[in-house]
Formats: C-alpha cells, sequence, structure tokens
C-alpha cells in the first residue's frame, strides 16, 4: 500500500535537489504536486487542504539552514505533517484500572474484525493479559465458528452463545441476542478473572441504523474501555464516509487500519484520523494472526517517504 504516493512524493522531493534555495513559486509549484499526490492517493479533501496549508507556510518561513538543503527542509515538513494527519504519536490501548478492561470492535462486515479480535487477543496474551473473546457479532452464520477458530489459534477461550451449536457452523444469522451475549460475556469475564473482554460485534455490507443502533445497545451493556473501529484500508474513498457514521453511531475510541497489506492506493484510511480526531491504535497486515503492528504515526510517515 502507498507505493504510488510514496513514488510521487519522493519524485516531488527529487525535482527540488538541484535548487539551492526556494523561491516562492517553486514551493507553490511543490505543494502543488504534494496536492495532487494526495489526491490521486484519495486523502480526503479537506484533509489534503489543511495539509497542503501547512506544509505552504512552513515552506515558506523555512530558515536557511546550515544542516539541511532546501529539499531536506521540505522532506522534513511534509513528514511531520504525515504525522500529523496519522494522529502525532502512538496511542496506547486504554485499559481499566479495574480489570476486566474491556474492548468493543466495531466496523463493517469484511472489515477485519474478527480476524483483529484474533490478533489483539494474541497479543494481549503475550503482554502476560488474560483475554476472553466474545461471539456477540450473531448476524453472519459463521462468524462465532470463525471466531472460535481464531480464538484457538490465539490460544484464548471463547464465550459463545448457544452452546449446543458451537463448533458447527450452523448457527442461524440473527439468532439470539448479542447485547445479552456481550453481557454475560462480561460476567464471564469478571467470574474466571479474565483481565480483558474482547467483544466482536456484528457488521452490514454498508452502515445501517439497525446495525449502529445494535452496536451503541451492547456499547451501553458493556461499557467499553475501548471502541475500536476497523477500517479496511481496500475500501478506498468510502473510508472516510463509513468512519464518520460509526464515529456519530457508537462515538469509536480508536481506529484499526486493516489489510494495509493490500494494494490500494490508502489515501482514505490514512485520513480518518484526521477526518474523526479519532487515534490509529493498530494496523492489519495480512490473513494471518501475527500480521499485526502497533501503529506509530512517525514510522508510517517514514515508510510513506522512503
Ligand atoms: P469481519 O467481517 O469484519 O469480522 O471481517 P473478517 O475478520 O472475517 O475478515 C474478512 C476477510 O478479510 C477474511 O477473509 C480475512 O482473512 C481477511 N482479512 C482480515 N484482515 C486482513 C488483513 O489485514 N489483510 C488481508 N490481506 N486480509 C485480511
Amino acid at each position: 500500500m502507498f507505493a504510488t504516493l510514496s513514488d510521487r512524493l519522493t519524485s516531488t522531493f527529487k525535482n527540488l535537489r538541484t535548487k539551492g534555495r526556494l523561491s516562492e513559486a517553486d514551493i507553490d509549484a511543490t505543494v502543488r504536486e504534494i496536492r495532487r499526490a494526495l489526491l490521486d492517493a484519495d486523502v480526503a479533501v479537506p484533509v489534503v487542504r489543511a495539509f497542503t496549508g501547512a506544509v505552504r507556510e512552513r515552506a515558506l518561513s523555512v530558515e536557511v539552514s546550515g544542516a539541511l538543503n532546501p529539499a531536506q527542509q521540505v522532506v522534513k515538513i511534509v513528514n511531520d505533517e504525515l504525522v500529523a494527519i496519522l494522529g502525532g504519536e502512538n496511542r496506547p490501548l486504554r485499559l481499566a484500572k479495574n480489570p476486566p478492561s474491556v474492548i468493543m470492535l466495531a466496523g463493517l462486515q469484511g472489515a477485519g474484525k474478527t480476524t483483529l479480535a484474533g490478533k489483539l487477543a494474541l497479543h494481549l496474551r503475550e503482554q502476560g493479559h488474560t483475554p476472553l473473546l466474545v461471539a456477540a457479532d450473531l448476524q453472519r452464520p459463521n462468524a462465532v465458528t470463525q471466531l472460535q477458530i481464531v480464538g484457538e489459534r490465539a490460544g484464548v477461550p471463547v464465550f459463545a452463545p448457544h452452546p449446543g451449536n458451537q463448533g458447527h457452523g450452523e448457527v442461524d444469522p440473527g439468532f439470539g441476542d448479542p447485547v445479552g451475549v456481550a453481557r454475560e460475556g462480561l460476567a464471564a469475564a469478571k467470574a474466571r478473572q479474565h483481565d480483558v473482554l474482547i467483544v466482536d460485534t456484528a457488521g452490514r455490507l454498508g452502515v445501517d441504523a439497525e446495525l449502529m443502533a445494535q452496536a451503541a445497545d451492547i456499547r451501553d451493556a458493556v461499557q467499553p474501555d475501548e471502541i475500536l473501529f476497523v477500517i479496511d484500508a481496500m475500501i478506498g474513498q468510502d473510508a472516510v464516509a463509513t468512519a464518520q457514521a460509526f464515529a456519530e453511531g457508537v462515538d469509536f475510541t480508536g481506529v484499526v487500519l486493516s489489510k494495509l497489506d493490500g494494494d490500494a492506493r490508502g489515501g482514505a484510511a490514512l485520513s480518518v484520523a484526521s477526518v474523526t480526531g479519532r487515534p490509529i491504535l493498530y494496523a492489519s497486515t495480512g490473513e494471518k494472526l501475527t500480521d499485526f503492528e502497533v501503529f506509530h504515526p512517525d514510522r508510517m510517515a517514514s515508510r510513506i517517504l522512503d
């Protein structure tokens, strides 16, 4: 992901390398190229506007400094502004003072929530936590089974409804009461002394009111310390509108970018933190449980500018 954006920005900077000092016209030409590169990569328009405005202003006021040539100074400014739109610095997962901490996952169907649930469970287990996964996605017939599979791979138990149906993939879609399951999962976590509860919730193909209401009901029932919105970076420009809908609908506290291993342009996903004002905590980079990273805005910015 970001290969094209990366190439475009790099070639923009290359054109500056021969310049001894930058005129206002040079800066404007550079900013125009950066704007085009960002728009072509699907970065949201308001984010591009703010970004290029900040780059232009800072580039114009740069002092001629001995340490960095003009091209390097522009690269540094662009890097700083990229870090800023990606949220500044990593925001660690918020855990409760009194366990169990509750982490709820939300997002569209296919975003990668269930996979992420397994990844996060494994990551937390490796840090010495004792997570419990809760299968509160009762819309898709296979969602419970799928969570049980990732739970097993992560070595983390799964609290699932309807014990009789477990593991057979024969669960009827829409069965049961996801809010009740989430609530019972929380009680089970307390009783069995798990220190983190990860609640997987149902997604739909598009944002809809019923889905939002259900997610909000689950949220109210389990009072999460963290609501992570999982967004598929491959969905392109829809990412921003979807993120805004979930920000209003469930008031998520953090973002997980999934499928960053894909070859989409990716800029819309990069805009999500800036547009919603919520930090990106993690990135998902493949189908394996270990394809998972704590998100560091500075590392992502250097990856794009390398
Ligand atoms: P959910 O509907 O939101 O629970 O999404 P799933 O976790 O079921 O993921 C949907 C599909 O995307 C599955 O085939 C996953 O294997 C795949 N997937 C999830 N995360 C990633 C990722 O980071 N990279 C890639 N390439 N595929 C992913």
